[in-house]
């Protein structure tokens, strides 16, 4: 099955609704052959065409081209897009739960028509019938919408800020992993420079953000994975935080201690310690199979015993990520791993859908699509979440997710994760240390947007670390220049 565009300055929307039905189908540049199996998609002078031809049946749908925008009518990229999605949903009988929607961020734009003005009516016509979105997955948006109002408002109280600060260095690979992370073993020379600068890179933000007037509000240690780093360096680093930042102030300070692998009772009491008020561990899957083959160094039982570990320490409030749609796992395992997170009932559960990033290994080496159980009704499953207490309160998508599926936090009421709302909706400014760190400055109540980016690489990171520190410099220089536009204005 080939994809073929023609007509459109991009046809980037058709082909990933047409992905929705044939997701490994690539695009071509040439007319297919007269038989070839195909879906082609064309916009002319006169009208809009589709047209699906497999295993030698075909079928087509025709439209006038939509009124300009300016008197309500449609792009003609989402016209074309749209014919091609109701022909395609017609002809395979697989409907997309989240219907002609290619955005990564629901939640947000539930946000976003409220804040316009729209009518609950006009956003359920929007989400329901132009976008042909399931009653389930607009349902969960809106209720996530709803939990997340009063969240957001504390967030979006001007001149606050998140800090995070990245930890790129993982015990080994998984193999659906396209982030930028070093081996511990191979890299490990490279971790105490790191951490100095990453320390240094800290105390500058203290000073770029205090000059601008800013306020700290959550603090996200991330990777990677941060428990790669020794039980002082962890001390070095969360030290550098406590001495720069009056953490009573802060109303989330979350750690990544992702893998048991490289997480030990010091480091889960030199977090706590050190005030971290919510952690992350990670176990993916409770299944030693599916984690053998992911590439991970570590069994089920380990992640049992780490949490038992982080409970002991004190920890108080604490993540699992889970994954649907790991290579080897099936609807009856991914079940088993759910019930047995459950069992252990920690504040949040996290369900991520398996993406399929070009830069993974399960992508370069194993290109096959067919291996991957049936991840909708992997997500089906989540109604024991709701059964056992747990509700949804973030939700986000990543393009080439397996089904054009979503990711979303469940937690225990009270136990939202701040930082991952505030980060998903974009309403706030993040400060970033660390390599691949994206620092976003926000102002005037989002009108205002920049970027600062580091170096990616730790590598270049460390050694050109003195340019890190003078872009930092643009922090204060873009609220100096909010401050001059709020009172000349
Ligand atoms: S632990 Fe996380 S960051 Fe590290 S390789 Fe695995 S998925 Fe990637």
């Amino acid at each position: 099955m080939k994809i073929y565009i023609t007509g459109l300055p991009s046809g980037y929307e058709v082909e990933h609704l047409v992905r929705l039905f044939y997701p490994m189908a690539p695009l071509t540049l040439t007319p297919p052959e007269n038989a070839e199996d195909c879906v082609w998609a064309e916009k002319t002078p006169d009208g809009l065409h589709a047209l699906v031809r497999q295993d030698g049946r075909s079928a087509e749908r025709h439209a006038p081209l939509p009124a300009p925008v300016e008197q309500g009518g449609e792009t003609p990229e989402f016209s074309l897009a749209s014919l091609t999605y109701d022909l395609l949903r017609d002809w395979t009988g697989i409907r997309p739960p989240w219907g002609k929607m290619t955005g990564v961020r629901p939640v947000r734009l539930i946000h976003d028509k409220r804040a316009a003005g729209w009518t609950e009516a006009e956003i359920d016509h929007f989400f329901l019938d132009r976008f042909d979105c399931s009653q389930q997955k607009y349902q969960m948006a809106k209720a996530i919408a709803d939990l997340q109002e009063p969240i957001l408002k504390v967030g979006n109280e001007p001149g606050t800020y998140s800090l995070y600060i990245g930890i790129p260095f993982c015990p080994s690979r998984c193999s659906y992993c396209s982030f930028v992370s070093c081996n511990l073993d191979r890299d490990r020379k490279m971790v105490q420079p790191y951490v100095d600068c990453l320390c240094r890179e800290v105390e500058e933000i203290r000073i770029q953000a205090d000059k601008a007037g800013l306020k700290l509000c959550s603090i996200y240690i991330g990777g990677g994975t941060p428990t790669s780093l020794s039980a002082d360096q962890l001390r070095q680093l969360m030290g550098t935080v406590r001495a720069n930042f009056d953490l009573s102030k802060v109303v989330e300070y979350t750690v990544e201690a992702g893998r048991p692998d490289c997480t030990d009772a010091e480091k889960l009491a030199v977090i706590k310690e050190y005030g971290a008020t919510r952690i992350s561990i990670n176990p993916q899957t409770f299944s030693d199979e599916v984690l053998a083959g992911i590439g991970r160094k570590h069994s089920a039982q380990d992640i049992l015993d780490c949490y038992a570990e982080a409970r002991k320490a004190g920890h108080d409030d604490i993540n699992m990520d889970l994954i649907a749609g790991l290579p080897g796992d099936t609807v009856e395992s991914f079940e088993r791993s759910l019930r047995q997170a459950i069992a252990l009932d920690p504040e949040n559960i996290t369900v991520h859908t398996l993406t399929l990033k070009r830069a993974s290994r399960i992508v370069i080496e194993d290109q096959k699509e067919n291996d991957y159980a049936d991840v909708a009704a992997m997500l089906e499953k989540c109604n024991l979440l709701a059964e056992a207490g747990y509700r949804p309160y973030y939700l986000y998508r990543q393009k080439n997710t397996l089904q054009n599926l979503e990711n979303v936090g469940w937690c225990k009421p009270g136990h939202e994760g701040y930082y991952n709302i505030y980060i998903m909706e974009e309403v706030q400014t993040i400060l970033s240390a660390g390599a691949g760190g994206s620092t976003k400055l926000v102002a005037d109540g989002g009108k205002r947007m920049q970027r600062i980016f580091n170096f990616k690489y730790p590598n270049e990171y460390i050694q050109r670390f003195a340019e890190v520190l003078e872009r930092k410099k643009g922090v204060a220089d873009f609220y100096d220049h909010d401050l001059g536009t709020q009172t000349s204005g």
